[in-house]
């Protein structure tokens, strides 16, 4: 029998050349691809209410029998309405449908039927609205209900799923080995196909639900494991000795523990192994991260190597740049700014002494890695704030130099197990803590009506000396509610309130450089306030800045707004945060108050992750990863047990290329080639 990934969809009765071609809008070419098209939501038949229990509009189950045969009418427009009448031990119901020629001859009266819709009431009373049903008789109680395109609606979906169901042969290859099934409670594949369309029962759906997100993360969990071991080439960058105890001694404080964990991971990436070390840092913002990567730079040029030091903006990599410069004062390190903003003379000289290796340490933008600039002998490549390099940016580095090291620093907190596969092609360093004697930013929340109050709060801070920041929300097109528009709220801003105190404004229609000059205006005292959309969310460290208010804060993100709110409690000042929201729904309030409650990315990240999922952590960057059809980054749960599983897996097979993996191994080739199922055969 061939693969049912290799039978074309029109090879199901009642699907035709027409049909088909819906099916290739929802991404279903073959038998097997409607199988894997998973329901995206059930409606649950399984207790109907009582008629006379029905009070309210809403969506209802009931199981009734049909009184009369259905009766159509014409209505205005040619249109068909469709009326019939419905009873159960306690009342009638009325029922209607709205241009369905085909009604009337779907319901028979007499029989007994799950109706499932939407109540609306008008003079006469209670209507049921162009309900699903299905006859008692054929016992169903939980129905699937698929994503939909344009003449192909869920019912026709879910008859087509059944015919394709009947194509399975009774015994189909499980790409989860036996021992590890009844080791981790899990239904057999065929069990799961089947009862994730058409469970009998709640229990029935949540036993499937549970095998396939699980086969599906354990799958994604491996893969990504593999692509770590193989991204691992040998480098050509020897790193002998060890000068981080050195580089310690240039610093004005003392490294956290933390931070000298992460170095020494470093330290033993690049002269323990003949790999490439390939390491993501972690730590929330404030953490160290920048001195964490100057010490592998100075331990990798005092070998000998360059080092590039890349900076997601140009004013960030010239505060970089100015940082590096004292602190390497005297230690005779080399140093040079390369950015876009450069004169093309200085642009010049600078491109001409990182090629000849008389530059050492090199900061700048992504432009570095990216522009025509010849290196010497790099060494490593450090990236900041940028949260990875793509597989393309990659491989443009590695040609830099004879396969130099890469690290990433990250701001972005991920729960562990996420982070395992979000970055399961990186190692990972966490600094889980703060430089002591930090005064955590304290964090309130409040309603419109009390803007005012916080007006003259920052106008208090900045007649103390210091600078704020109110930050807006983008008004994406079109959309024309009360959001503030950063422009339009500065304007207002400017002729009011803050009249006599120099505002400026960033927002993501200013080019680069005029956005550069309004920043750099700010972090040089020249305006006090500075009113921004997300622009500044990786931007510039003010420490002379100590508020921070954020209108429409419900439309943020827990991990954005924590981002946000690291900008102010840089300095020695205390610092605040005023989350300013009209929202009043408890949900909304709950989620806002976990920032006021806490100064923990972690414990953000963990609530977040909870409340909206990972899209937030990358906003609308790429992540890279697979698409996944059933499983859901969310799902910690999920994740922590997939975890387990994949070590359970290596740790009784060995080796991923065991035999007994054979079907494992063709579905992970399916999940990052997006081929078919291969096990459906
Ligand atoms: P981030 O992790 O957000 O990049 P930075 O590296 O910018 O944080 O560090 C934030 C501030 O903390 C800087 O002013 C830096 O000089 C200071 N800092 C870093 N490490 C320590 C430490 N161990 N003790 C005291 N201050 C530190
Ligand atoms: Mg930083």
């Amino acid at each position: 029998m061939p693969s049912l990934y290799k039978t074309p969809i029109t090879a199901l009765a009642g699907v035709g050349a027409k049909r088909a071609e819906q099916f290739h809008k929802l991404g279903v070419q073959s038998v097997g691809d409607l199988i894997n098209f998973y329901p995206r939501a059930y409606e649950d038949w399984s207790s109907p209410v009582k008629i006379e229990d029905i009070s309210e509009e809403g969506m209802v189950c009931i199981k009734a029998v049909l009184a009369s045969p259905i009766s159509d009418a014409m209505i205005g427009g040619g249109r068909i309405l469709s009326r019939g009448t419905v009873y159960d031990d306690t009342g009638t119901l009325k029922i209607v449908f709205f241009n369905n020629r085909y009604i009337s001859q779907m319901l028979t009266y007499g029989i007994e039927y799950f109706f499932y819709g939407k109540i609306t009431f008008d003079s006469y009373g209670a209507q049921l609205v162009s309900p699903t049903f299905a006859p008692v008789s054929e016992g169903t109680r939980i129905h699937p209900i698929y994503r939909t395109t344009a003449g192909l609606t869920s019912k026709t979906i879910a008859n087509a799923v059944k015919n394709a169901l009947k194509m399975l042969p009774e015994h189909i290859g499980d790409p989860l080995p036996e021992q590890v099934r009844r080791h981790f409670d899990l239904c057999g594949l065929r069990q799961a196909l089947c009862d994730i369309h058409f469970p009998k029962d709640s229990a029935a759906l949540e036993t499937a639900r549970r095998r396939l997100v699980t086969e599906e993360l354990v799958v994604l969990n491996l893969g990504m494991r593999s692509l770590r071991e193989h991204s691992r080439t040998l480098t050509g960058v020897r790193i002998t000795e060890d000068h981080s105890a050195e580089f310690e001694q240039l610093l004005p404080f003392e490294l956290t523990g933390a931070q000298k964990r992460a170095i020494a991971d470093c330290v033993a990436d690049m002269t323990e192994k003949t790999a490439q070390m390939n390491r993501l840092v972690q730590g929330d913002v404030g953490a160290g991260k920048t001195a964490v990567a100057a010490s592998v730079c100075y331990t990798v040029i005092k070998n000998g190597f360059q080092a590039a030091f890349m900076a997601p903006t140009e004013i960030l990599a010239r505060q970089h740049f100015e940082t590096f410069r004292k602190l390497l004062e005297g230690s005779g390190v080399q140093i040079e700014l390369l950015t876009g903003a450069l004169k093309e003379s200085e642009k010049k000289r600078v491109r001409q002494s990182i090629a000849d290796g008389t530059a050492q340490l090199i900061i700048g933008t992504h432009a570095l890695i990216t522009d025509k600039t010849e290196f010497a002998n790099l060494g490593v490549a450090v990236t900041d704030e940028q949260h990875r390099f793509g597989v393309a940016q990659r491989a443009k580095l590695l040609s830099k130099g004879d396969n130099p090291h890469l690290l990433v620093m990250s701001a972005t907190p991920i729960p562990r197990t996420l982070g395992l596969i979000i970055f399961g092609d990186l190692d990972i360093s966490v600094i889980d803590e703060l430089p002591p004697n930090r005064k955590p930013v304290r964090t309130v929340l409040r309603g419109g009506k009390d803007r005012e109050g916080v007006f003259r709060f920052i106008r208090e801070e900045i007649a103390n000396g210091r600078q704020a920041y109110i930050v807006c929300p983008l008004v994406e097109e079109g959309e024309l509610d009360n959001v503030a528009s950063a422009q339009e709220y500065a304007a207002e801003l400017m002729l009011s309130q803050f009249r006599d105190i120099p505002v400026g404004i960033v927002h993501g229609q200013l080019k680069p450089d005029e956005k550069e000059a309004e920043m750099n205006r700010f972090a040089n005292n020249e305006t006090k306030l500075l009113v921004a959309t997300t622009v500044i969310e990786v931007g510039v460290d003010v420490p002379n800045a100590s508020v921070m208010m954020i209108e429409n804060a419900e439309r943020f993100g827990l991990s954005q707004l924590h981002q946000l709110r690291g900008r102010v409690g840089r300095g020695g000042a205390q610092s605040y945060c005023v989350l300013i929201s009209d929202h009043y729904s408890k949900a909304t309030r709950q989620r806002l108050e976990v920032l006021c409650r806490t100064n923990d990315g972690f414990k953000i990240a963990d609530e977040d992750l909870k409340m909206r999922g990972p899209g937030d952590f990358f906003g609308e960057r790429q992540h890279g990863l697979p698409q996944l059809a059933i499983a859901d980054f969310a799902d910690t749960k999920s994740l922590d047990l997939s975890q387990k599983i994949a070590d359970y897996i290596l740790f009784i097979y060995k080796d991923l290329r065991s035999d007994d993996l054979r079907l494992l191994n063709a579905e992970i080739d399916r999940l990052f080639d997006r081929g078919g199922r291969n096990t459906l055969n």
